[in-house]
């Protein structure tokens, strides 16, 4: 078996090294000020690689700015130009930076001229000494794979194929593939696949692993945790990102906390279990409640998703900093938090679903407007409306493409304006985003008292 290393920087990726923790800024690229401060504050934080949005080539230069401030502080840390629609953008950030993510769905809308770019990518690529992430998402598959294998894990796995194929065909192997997907089975089922595909063919390349539009709290850390821990158990998975809907620097002790567990360097805070007819109980002695819930998924998350147990309930305490600033201990012996983390990890494995299911993607230079408040207004609106999937994304150029399997979407276009989707259609557009929240409840509500009459 032959097992690739890729290399971006100093970051080794790949076999027998240690799990690389990385994330990606949400500041707009061509801000040059804000973006080299969020990169400090992202490498502070212990992120070994920082991922950019390149959408044109004045953010190109602007990378290029940002790199030479960054390497003036002293700081190496990796950066990744994250490109979708124009092979030559990524030709162009490929002279700038360590790695670059392309997306196979949109590198070149027609499959012989993609081939073409991409050996000029590689050219600039082994010249330079860049890695290339293949980062396939679920969302924004290619029409032509699409139309073969369907909206499916196969289909993430066979496209991946193709572009390793056409790795190989370059003779280039500075490579990292991703196939993420904000559903956790969907996810897993197509890093497993691609896994026992390249095992097949006897060469195995690093895997970056994520679950794409995680959200944000609670349930962000619940869902990329349980897919990610799921893949890491199985020695499947060489990069991390936990996207969330938050501040990048909140990603990175998440992941963090994912990887060293799967490194060796950490255990779980579980201290007792018991499974009886297919029902966990387990007890925690954590030291924080975000500790906790990671560990829960971590723990029982892939055991959820391939249905080998049913249930989950737990017990024991985590620890918060008490009223005089000395650790003291919250019981969770009967709880209703004890019971919410239960149905929230239940929800991430998507065993039982007890709220609306929620997709929304991390934010990042495209964003043009205030996701992460906009998303807590909409879950807080929507929260009666059990089983509905309810999308909010930053950006209309990915957004609507990459909201997969979504009911209803609330779309930033920029400008204050807003398009609201139903399923992949627009039905309608350019609203105000102060009246957009209301404007997707009615539309919703509509719908649902057709539904109603019609049933
Ligand atoms: S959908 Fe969100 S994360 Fe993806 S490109 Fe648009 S704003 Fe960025």
């Amino acid at each position: 078996m032959r097992h690739i290393v890729a290399k971006a920087g100093d970051v080794m990726i790949g076999h027998g090294h240690p799990i690389v923790v990385q994330t990606m800024c949400n500041t707009h690229t061509a801000d040059i000020e804000a973006s080299v401060a969020q990169c400090i504050r992202l490498h502070e934080a212990g992120a070994q690689m920082i991922r950019l949005t390149v959408p044109g080539m004045r953010e190109v230069e602007a990378l290029r700015e940002i790199r030479d401030r960054l390497r003036a502080e002293g700081i190496g840390t990796p950066l990744v130009a994250d490109v979708h629609f124009s092979s030559e953008i990524a030709i162009a950030a490929a002279e700038v930076v360590e790695k670059v993510r392309i997306n196979p769905g949109n590198f070149h809308h027609n499959h012989e001229q993609a081939k073409l770019q991409f050996s000029r990518l590689v050219q600039v690529c082994r010249r330079r000494g860049t890695a290339i992430r293949i980062g396939l998402n679920h969302g924004s598959l290619g029409q032509r794979i699409t139309d073969l294998y369907g909206n499916t894990p196969l289909a993430m796995k066979e496209a991946a194929a193709e572009w390793l194929d056409m790795c190989q065909e370059n003779d280039f192997y500075n490579v990292v593939v991703s196939l993420k997907a904000s559903n956790t089975i969907v996810m897993v089922e197509a890093y497993r696949l691609l896994y026992e595909e390249m095992k097949r063919r006897g060469i195995i390349f690093p895997l970056h692993l994520g679950v794409t539009e995680a959200g944000n709290g609670d349930a962000g850390r619940m869902k990329s945790a349980t897919g990610i821990a799921a893949l890491l158990s199985e020695g499947i998975g060489d990069t991390i990102r936990v996207s969330l809907t938050e501040d990048p620097a909140n990603e990175v002790p998440v992941a963090r906390h994912i990887a060293d567990r799967f490194d060796g360097r950490l255990h779980s805070t579980m201290t007792a279990v018991k499974i009886e007819n297919r029902e966990v109980k387990a007890t925690y002695s954590a030291p924080s409640r975000e500790i906790l819930l990671l560990d829960m998924a971590c723990d029982f998350g892939r055991r959820l998703l391939d249905r080998e147990i049913d249930g989950i309930s737990i017990g024991g305490e985590y620890m918060i900093t008490g009223k005089d600033g000395q650790p003291a201990p919250v019981s969770l012996e009967g709880t209703e938090e004890a019971a919410y983390l239960c149905d929230e990890l239940m929800q991430a494995a998507r065993r039982r679903f007890y709220r609306p299911e929620y997709i929304a993607c991390p934010g990042c230079g495209r964003t043009m407007y205030s996701l992460e408040a906009t998303f807590n207004e909409v879950k807080r609106r929507t929260a009666h409306l059990k089983g509905m999937v309810i999308a909010v994304m930053g950006c209309i150029v990915n957004g609507p493409g990459e909201m997969a399997d979504a009911d209803w979407g609330y779309v930033g276009e920029g400008n204050g304006k807003v398009s609201i989707y139903r399923g992949k259609n627009p039905v309608m557009r350019h609203v105000p985003e102060n009246e957009a929240i209301d404007c997707l409840l009615k539309l919703i509500e509509e719908a649902e008292a057709q539904n109603e009459a019609s049933a």
